[in-house]
């Protein structure tokens, strides 16, 4: 029997919705684009999808997978090929689950802070096996800090989605300075734990708050782990659904200004 179109092997594909075009391996990775360099990782339990543009000098992170105006604004800028690295949780819930175990994957990042959500979260679990996920939890927690920090200097950006009851208002107690730039819509805001990112992110258009040195209650969240360690880290939040102003947020951060990192600006240009 001739073999037909579908029975080709090798090096050569024929793709059913391209007409009767054969293409190469070449041109299929090609065709596929940045989808070619998709990579699944799971750290703590948790899932994520890497999508990487060029150097990995900055990193962006989805860490709650129900917030889809944030996944989509994330997977919009990967897509139009702009540089960095971004990691996107793979869960379409909030929480995290782990074999019997429930737990908010932004709030693991201490060991205070993973105990309380643990309770919160399992409050049938027996306190054996509470136990006994803390120190799974304290065995992973170092490599995911270690998989979402950027080198030292560099900028981690993360986007999160809020509804009505949580707004900037809400962080203003907390926080060592606050601009609030667009006070007509206060869900929509940057949270930053450098003094320098702030500085930049009060002459944007958007609110901002800083939140470095003000003791505050360590939650395990990802911007207290960020304030303690001195990383630099800018959380956009935005309210679910504002996709293009959530885009106009991420692009005036990454693009608009221009903004590089410290370590560029000490570099005299040639
Ligand atoms: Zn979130």
């Amino acid at each position: 029997m001739p073999a037909g179109p579908h029975d080709r092997v090798g090096p050569r594909y024929h793709l059913p919705l391209s007409g009767e075009r054969d293409f190469s391996r070449r041109e299929l990775l090609a065709a596929l684009g940045w989808f070619s360099r998709r990579r699944l990782i799971t750290v703590a339990g948790i899932r994520f999808e890497l999508l990487r543009r060029g150097a990995p000098e900055r990193h962006y992170l989805l860490i709650h997978g129900d917030e889809e105006t944030a996944r989509q604004v994330l997977l919009a800028r990967m897509q139009r090929h702009r540089p960095g690295i971004a990691f996107l949780v793979t869960h379409q819930q909030r929480l995290v689950r782990w074999g019997a175990l429930r737990f908010d994957p932004n709030r693991i990042l201490s060991g205070a802070g993973a105990e309380r959500n643990l309770r919160a979260l399992n409050p049938q679990l027996p306190e054996a096996d509470l136990k006994l996920a803390m120190e799974w939890l304290e065995r992973e927690r170092g490599r995911l800090i270690r998989t979402l920090l950027p080198k030292r200097g560099r900028l981690l950006v993360a986007l999160h989605n809020n509804q009505p009851g949580y707004s900037v208002h809400h962080e203003i107690p907390i926080s060592d300075e606050t601009a609030l730039n667009d006070p007509q819509h206060s869900h929509d805001f940057y949270l930053a734990t450098h003094p320098e990112d702030f500085r930049r992110l009060v002459r944007s258009p958007f609110n901002a708050v800083l939140q470095v040195r003000k003791p505050v209650d360590d939650d395990g969240s990802l911007s207290r782990l960020a304030a303690r360690v001195g990383a630099r880290y800018v959380n956009i939040e935005a309210l679910l659904g504002s996709l293009a102003k959530q885009t106009r947020m991420l692009e005036w951060l990454a693009d608009d200004l221009g903004w590089r990192d410290p370590q560029d600006e000490a570099v005299p240009a040639s």
